[in-house]
C-alpha cells in the first residue's frame, strides 16, 4: 500500500467559522463536500484536535467561507498556524469578514462564496469527527477560481528559503525540525500535522 495515493485526492480549501457563546473562532479546513442535492446536504470533517471542532459540536451551526487563487498566505497563517483556544483569529482581520444571517462570520476577501450549515448528524471517524449539515444560506462573493490543495502547495505557500538547516521540513506549513532522527510522534508546533507530513533536508 502507498498511501501517497491520497495526495491525488483533489481538495479545496475553506475557512470554517462557528460560534458558541459570544466567541467566533474559525480554522481552515479541505473537506467540504455537497453530499445530496434533495435536500441540499453538505459535510465537512474536522480534526478533533482544532478548538473548531469542540466550538461546532455545541454550536451545530457554522458557514464555510470558500478560499479563492487570490487567498494571501496570511490567511492560512490567521486560521491554520494558530489556536483559537489562546488568539482572537479575528483580530486586525475585521475588515476582511462580514456576517451572514445565522450571526456567524464569513470571509469577504481571498473567497469566491460562502456556504451556511445547520449540523443534522455526526459521524466519529477517530481523528475526525464528520458533520453533515443542511444548507440554509449561501451566496457568491466573486467569480474567482476557487484555491485547491495542489494550488496552494504550488502558488500560495512560500518556496522553501535555501538553509544550512539540516533536519526535516514540514510539507505543509516549511517548519524545520533541527536534528538527525524526527519523532514518529512529533507533530509540528506550528500547523500541528504529525511525523509523516515532514521531509528530510
Ligand atoms: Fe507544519
Amino acid at each position: 500500500m502507498n498511501t501517497n495515493a491520497m495526495f491525488k485526492l483533489s481538495y479545496g480549501l475553506f475557512v470554517l467559522t462557528t460560534k458558541l457563546q459570544g466567541k467566533d473562532n474559525g480554522c481552515i479546513v479541505n473537506t467540504v463536500q455537497q453530499i445530496a442535492d434533495k435536500p441540499l446536504r453538505i459535510a465537512v470533517a474536522v480534526n478533533k484536535a482544532n478548538y473548531t471542532h469542540d466550538m461546532l459540536k455545541q454550536s451545530g451551526i457554522f458557514n464555510a467561507s470558500i478560499l479563492s487563487e487570490k487567498a494571501t498566505f496570511d490567511i492560512f497563517k490567521r486560521f491554520g498556524f494558530a489556536s483559537g483556544r489562546d488568539t482572537d483569529k479575528f483580530k486586525g482581520f475585521e475588515d476582511k469578514t462580514a456576517r451572514s444571517e445565522n450571526g456567524l462570520i464569513y470571509i469577504t476577501e481571498g473567497t469566491n462564496a460562502y456556504i451556511s450549515g445547520n449540523v443534522v448528524d455526526s459521524v466519529d471517524l477517530g481523528s475526525h469527527t464528520m458533520f453533515i449539515a443542511e444548507v440554509t444560506d449561501c451566496e457568491l462573493l466573486s467569480q474567482d477560481n476557487s484555491a485547491t490543495y495542489d494550488f496552494y502547495h504550488i502558488n500560495i505557500k512560500p518556496k522553501p528559503q535555501a538553509t544550512e538547516k539540516k533536519g526535516y521540513r514540514c510539507k505543509i506549513c516549511g517548519y524545520v525540525y533541527e536534528g538527525e532522527n524526527l519523532p514518529d510522534d512529533f507533530v509540528c508546533p506550528i500547523c500541528k500535522h504529525p511525523a509523516s507530513d515532514f521531509e528530510k533536508i
